[in-house]
C-alpha cells in the first residue's frame, strides 16, 4: 500500500515531466520499493517520507515506529521516549482579500482544513504554529521586511499601523521576531510571504519541472518566541511529563499569555502579489497602505496536550559517559530534506557503528543516537528530554552532534561551539570526496573563507539549543550542502525533490552516514570528545576583543576578559589537561547565578540567539541589557572565570555546574 501511495503521489510530476532525465531515470511503480542497486539511503527515504510527519499527529506515530525498526536491526537498544506536551495545530485557516472596507464580496478567498485527529494526516495546509485563533479583517499595511526597523520607519511615518494587517516578507529574521513585532506596534494579524526572488519562478524552473516555489504554495512554520525560550510554552520551568506522569504546568490561559496574541498565517507569493496590487502607493510609487485593501483571517488552530515521542537509540561503551548526536523526526509535511536527511544519515551511522559492534568494537565511550520529535513547533523534543535529564547530561555528556536538514548535496560543512574543530578536523582529513580527489578537509578548506573553517557560534535554529545554551555541553553540526531549492517548509520538500534536486544517487546521504559514524567512533575514543580548551579559549578571546568594536564594553574591559582568555590559552597548551580533569565543561564555567534578564533558560553567558534576528546569536548578552555597574561586574567575572578555567576544570571537586 505504502508504495502504491507513493506512486501515486508522484505520479503528476512524473507526467509533467515526460522527456526529462527524471521520466528515464523513474521506474515503474513496482520497482518503487526495495531496489538493490540503489543506495540504501534511498530506500530510507522512500519509507520515511510515505507520511506527514507533524508532531502529535498519527503521521509522527508511524515515523517513530519507521526509525526505531531500522536502529534495532542495527543492533542499537531502543527507547520510546513519550512526552505530553502543549502543541498548536491547526483546523481551519481562510484569508480572504477584499478590494475595500466597502466591499461585501471577496475578490479572492482561500480556505484549508486539517483534520489533527485523521488517520493517516493528510498534508498540511498553509500554518503558523502558535498563531492566535480568531476572526480579524482590517486594512493591509506592507511592513517589509517586519523587523523593528522597518515598523520604526513607518511609525515615523506616520503610516497606520494599529489596527492593520502587517503582510511581511519571510528573510533576515526568525519568523516569529515578526509577528512578535507586528503586535507591539498595534497590528491585528500578520501575513507572511516569500518573494519569489529569493526562492520562486524568479531563480529559475519552479516545482515540479525545478526546484524552485511555485507560487501557490509557502513556507509554513512556527513563531513560537524561542529567543526567550525554547520547548513547551506550558513547561518554562521545568521538563513536560511522559503520559499521565505530575509535572509542574502553566494553564491555558497562562500559557496563551506567553504566546502570539494576533492571528498569523503564510501565504503564496500569488496572493501576496494580488494584495500588493490593491495598496495604495507612497511616495516613490511602491505599494505601501494602509489599504484601501482589507483581508479578512479567520483562524482556527487551538492548543492541546498531545503526545510527542523521541526515539533513543543506545550502544553501550566501556564508560557511562555519553556522545550524543540527533535530529528532528517530525516535519511540516513530509520533510524529505528537512530533516529526512538529517535521520536518513544518522540510520546509516548506526548500520555503519552496528556492524562494527557486531565484529567485537566497543566505544570508550557510550554512544545515544536521538529523533527528536516536535522541533518544528519550537525545538520542544529536545528541549523536554534535555530539561528532564540535566543532571545527567550535565556531568555524563561530552558533546551533541545535531544534523538537521543536512544533506542537498556532497560539499561538506560543520558549525558548533569553538573546541571541538579540532576533532572534526581529524576526521575530515581521513575522508575523502565523493571523487575520491582529496580529503573533506581540504575540499571544506577551500570553500572557507581565507582557506580556514571554523565552527561559528551556534545559536538556537534546532535541537542543539539545549544543549549549548541551558547545558552548556560542546555541540556540533554537520552536513553535506552545494544544491538548492525553494523546497523549505513547503509540500514539495519530499523524495522526489530530494532524489531529483538536492541529492541526486544519495551520494551525501551515504557521506553523512559515513562521516556521523567515523565522527561518533572518534569523540567516544578521546578524553572529553577531544574538546580543545585553547581552541575554544582563542576563540573567546576574538569574540571579547570584537565587544568593544560592537560597543559592549571599554577598549579596556574587552582587553581585558580577551587576555584573560589568552592566558587559559597558554595555560591549556602548555600543560594539557589530563584525562581526569573535563575539558569539555569550559562553557559551564562561565554560567552566572543571575540569570539573563527575561530569559533565564539561557544559562551560557558567552553566548545566546539574538533576540531580534532569531537565527543568529549576540556575543555576551548580559552586556547588551544591564546596567553599567552589572555589566562591570559581569566583565569582572567572565575575566576571572577566564584566568582560573585551566586550575578549576582540574580541580577534582568541579562538579557539574561549575559554578
Ligand atoms: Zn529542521
Amino acid at each position: 500500500l505504502k508504495t502504491c501511495l507513493h506512486f501515486l503521489r508522484h505520479a503528476a510530476g512524473v507526467t509533467a515531466l515526460a522527456a526529462s532525465a527524471f521520466a528515464l531515470r523513474q521506474e515503474p511503480a513496482a520497482a518503487l520499493g526495495v531496489d538493490p542497486a540503489a543506495p540504501r539511503a534511498r530506500e530510507l527515504l522512500l519509507e520515511l517520507t510515505s507520511t506527514t510527519r507533524l508532531a502529535g499527529t498519527s503521521g509522527s506515530q508511524v515515523g517513530a515506529a519507521i526509525v526505531a525498526k531500522h536502529l534495532e536491526a542495527a543492533g542499537w537498544k531502543v527507547e520510546f521516549d513519550e512526552r505530553e506536551v502543549l502543541l498548536s495545530l491547526p483546523r481551519r485557516t481562510s484569508v480572504s482579500i477584499f478590494d475595500s472596507s466597502a466591499a461585501r464580496d471577496a475578490t479572492l478567498r482561500r480556505m484549508a482544513s486539517f483534520d489533527p485527529d485523521a488517520i493517516p494526516p493528510n498534508d498540511l495546509p498553509l500554518f503558523n504554529a502558535w498563531t492566535a485563533s480568531g476572526v480579524v479583517r482590517a486594512k493591509v499595511v506592507d511592513v517589509g521586511y517586519g523587523l523593528r526597523a522597518d515598523f520604526e520607519r513607518l511609525r515615523a511615518a506616520k503610516v497606520e499601523l494599529k489596527g492593520a494587517i502587517a503582510l511581511a516578507r519571510y528573510g533576515k529574521a526568525y519568523r516569529g521576531v515578526k509577528a512578535q513585532l507586528a503586535e507591539e506596534f498595534g497590528c491585528v494579524g500578520v501575513l507572511l510571504f516569500t518573494e519569489s526572488s529569493e526562492d520562486g519562478g524568479e531563480k529559475g524552473p519552479v516545482w515540479p519541472k525545478g526546484p524552485w516555489k511555485p507560487d501557490w504554495d509557502a513556507q509554513r512554520g512556527s513563531i513560537l518566541p524561542v529567543s526567550n525560550a525554547p520547548g513547551d510554552p506550558s513547561t518554562p520551568n521545568g521538563a513536560s511529563g511522559r503520559p499521565g506522569e505530575k509535572c509542574e504546568r502553566l494553564s491555558l490561559d497562562e500559557a496563551r499569555a506567553r504566546l502570539p496574541k494576533i492571528p498569523c498565517t503564510p501565504i503564496g507569493a500569488r496572493d501576496a502579489r494580488a494584495i500588493l496590487l490593491r495598496l495604495s502607493r507612497d511616495a516613490n510609487d511602491k505599494p505601501l497602505g494602509p489599504g484601501p485593501v482589507e483581508v479578512e483571517l479567520d483562524i482556527d488552530a487551538p492548543l492541546a496536550l498531545r503526545r510527542i515521542v523521541n526515539v533513543h537509540a543506545r550502544l553501550a561503551g566501556e564508560t557511562d559517559e555519553l556522545v550524543i548526536a540527533g535530529s528532528h523526526r517530525d516535519a511540516w509535511v513530509r520533510g524529505a530534506h528537512d530533516s529526512g536527511s538529517g535521520c536518513v544519515g544518522l540510520i546509516r551511522a548506526a548500520e555503519h557503528l552496528g556492524a562494527r559492534a557486531k565484529s567485537g568494537w566497543k566505544p570508550r565511550a557510550s554512544l545515544q543516537l536521538s529523533f527528536w520529535d516536535a522541533e518544528e513547533h519550537g525545538l520542544i523534543g529536545s528541549t523536554e528530554w534535555g530539561e528532564a535529564n540535566s543532571k545527567l547530561l550535565r556531568d555524563k555528556c561530552l558533546a551533541y552532534v545535531n544534523s538537521d536538514a543536512s544533506v542537498s548535496g556532497v560539499n561538506f560543512g560543520a558549525s558548533g561551539t569553538p573546541g571541538l574543530l579540532g576533532t572534526v578536523r581529524a576526521v575530515a582529513e581521513r575522508s575523502r570526496t565523493a571523487d575520491g580527489a582529496r580529503s573533506l578537509w581540504e575540499d571544506w578548506s577551500a570553500r572557507a573563507k581565507e582557506g580556514q573553517p571554523s565552527l561559528g557560534l551556534p545559536g538556537a535554529g534546532s535541537d542543539d539549543a539545549v544543549f549549548a545554551h541551558h547545558l552548556c555541553v560542546p555541540v556540533l553540526n554537520v552536513g553535506f550542502s552545494g544544491n538548492e531549492g525553494g523546497q523549505y517548509h513547503t509540500s514539495f520538500d519530499d523524495f522526489g525533490m530530494v532524489e531529483r534536486f538536492l541529492d541526486p544517487g544519495f551520494v551525501g546521504h551515504e557521506m553523512l552516514g559515513a562521516f556521523v559514524a567515523e565522527l561518533l567512533a572518534e569523540m567516544a575514543s578521546r578524553p572529553s570528545a577531544g574538546f580543545d580548551v585553547a581552541e575554544a579559549a582563542d576563540a573567546m578571546a576574538r569574540h571579547a576583543r570584537a565587544a568593544a568594536d560592537a560597543q559592549l564594553a571599554s577598549a579596556e574591559q574587552a582587553e581585558l576578559m580577551a587576555s584573560a582568555f589568552e592566558q587559559c590559552s597558554r595555560a591549556a597548551r602548555e600543560a594539557p589537561l589530563n584525562a581526569s580533569a573535563r575539558p569539555h565543561r569550559f562553557y559551564a564555567l562561565f554560567e552566572n547565578a543571575e540569570p539573563l534578564e527575561s530569559r533565564p533558560w539561557f544559562r551560557n553567558t558567552l553566548w545566546a540567539p539574538a533576540l531580534e534576528n532569531g537565527y543568529g546569536v549576540e556575543t555576551f548578552p548580559h552586556l547588551r541589557r544591564a546596567s553599567e555597574e552589572a555589566r562591570a561586574k559581569h566583565i569582572e567575572f567572565v575575566a576571572q572565570r577566564a584566568s582560573q578555567a585551566v586550575q578549576r576544570l582540574s580541580a577534582p571537586s568541579n562538579g557539574s555546574s561549575g559554578n
